[in-house]
């Protein structure tokens, strides 16, 4: 060989090398930035900070230039779940929590991510009709079997997510993120079975007190109105003794589902205890508070509740309204005892009525 030709393929070959230990340099890279975030997914202390990693963090630190995350919400439990922890609304810019994953079976997603060119009418919704994308890569999420959603993301670079590319990183990332989610949903649901009343299916106390330091709080930080309502079935008493404990049970569960169908989604309702709830209306003045009490005790007091063996009963409950005062003690307590003081006034006044709605006395 020509030693000109040998200096020539020497020189190829060095190239080579560099280029492959780049590339090696360049994996391990990936791989320790990676590694970093699959940690941070693990050790996500909730639904919302998992989200947030997915769709806020990831994108930097690989250069992504979109990032969306659709998730199969059937029962809106995740769009409940976010709302009660991001109360003040933190934007998950890309998230989408479609009651069905209808939008995808044209995708014809397998078990495995598609890496491929954009196809506005293929994608679009999936990326919110951003511009620009020229190529993506669509990570299906599946549990045990079953879809559970869709992580996707995409490049203005048309090279970038091309089907002949490697999906190791990829598909463990899925994988991951598929794990993470089911356990954070599993936390929330757990935590809610904790604050929920087995009964009635509405909050139970514990869960009415943590709010209830949270609201106010919120109200004094932005001076904004917040109206406590203490409800009090009348006579249930004779109720249980004339129909028994499970139509007592059939009146209490309905009568919770009526207070909740009056409300708002920042509302909360609670069950205080026996046939007591609790009603917070953040944001919400004197008069319109008046109004929600008033509309849930006609619709209590219109409706013949079905309590079994054919028989429907009728009940009426006594409201107690109360306003926040604005510049007395951050506690709760003073809120729910003048609610309460209004409840009794309500029962004294003949029951089956709304009484109070001017500022809690300091
Ligand atoms: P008032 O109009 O003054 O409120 O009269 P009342 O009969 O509603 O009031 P009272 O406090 O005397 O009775 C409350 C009843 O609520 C007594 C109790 O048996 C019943 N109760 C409390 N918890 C439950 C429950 O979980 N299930 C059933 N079925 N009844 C309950
Ligand atoms: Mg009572
Ligand atoms: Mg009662």
């Amino acid at each position: 060989m020509h030693p000109s030709e040998l200096r020539a393929e020497n020189q190829a070959l060095r190239q080579q090398l560099e280029d492959m230990l780049r590339e090696a340099r360049a994996n391990e890279d990936k791989m320790r930035r990676f590694d970093q975030l699959e940690h941070r997914l693990i050790a996500a202390g909730s639904l919302g900070e998992l989200l947030r990693l997915l769709l806020l963090e990831y994108r930097p630190v690989f250069g992504i230039e979109f990032v969306g995350l659709t998730l199969l919400d059937t029962q809106l439990e995740i769009r409940s779940i976010l709302d009660a922890e991001l109360h003040e609304h933190t934007a998950l810019p890309g998230l989408q929590l479609p009651p069905t994953l209808r939008a995808l079976d044209a995708l014809d997603l397998d078990q495995r991510p598609w890496l491929g060119a954009y196809d506005a009418i293929l994608h679009g919704d999936l990326f919110g009709a951003a511009p620009g994308i020229a190529s993506v890569a669509l990570l299906p999420l599946s549990r045990r079997g079953q879809l559970i959603g869709c992580l996707q993301f995409g490049s203005s670079d048309a090279a970038r997510y091309n089907s002949g590319a490697g999906t190791k990183f990829l598909e463990r990332l899925a994988a991951i993120a598929s794990v993470c989610l089911e356990s954070a949903l599993n936390q929330e649901r757990v935590k809610r079975a904790g604050l929920t009343d087995v009964l009635t299916g509405v909050h139970n106390r514990r869960y009415f007190e943590h709010r209830c330091l949270i609201e106010i709080s919120q109200a004094r930080r932005h001076s904004q109105a917040l109206a406590c309502l203490f409800l009090d079935i009348d006579h249930f008493k004779p109720v249980n003794d004339r129909h028994g404990h499970a139509a007592g049970d059939a009146v209490l569960r309905a009568v919770g589902l009526m207070i909740q169908g009056q409300l708002r989604a920042g509302d909360t309702v609670a069950r205080w205890g026996g046939e007591e709830f609790v009603v917070l209306l953040p944001r919400t003045p004197a008069a319109a508070a008046r109004e929600v009490a008033e509309r849930i005790r006609q619709r209590i007091a219109d409706q013949r509740l079905p309590v079994g063996g054919g028989i429907e009963l009728a009940v009426t409950v006594s409201i107690g309204l109360a306003m926040l005062e604005l510049a007395g003690s951050p506690e709760a307590a003073p809120l729910l005892q003048a609610a309460d003081a209004a409840l009794y006034r309500a029962k004294q006044g003949g029951r089956n009525q709304v009484v109070g709605g001017s500022a809690a006395p300091p």
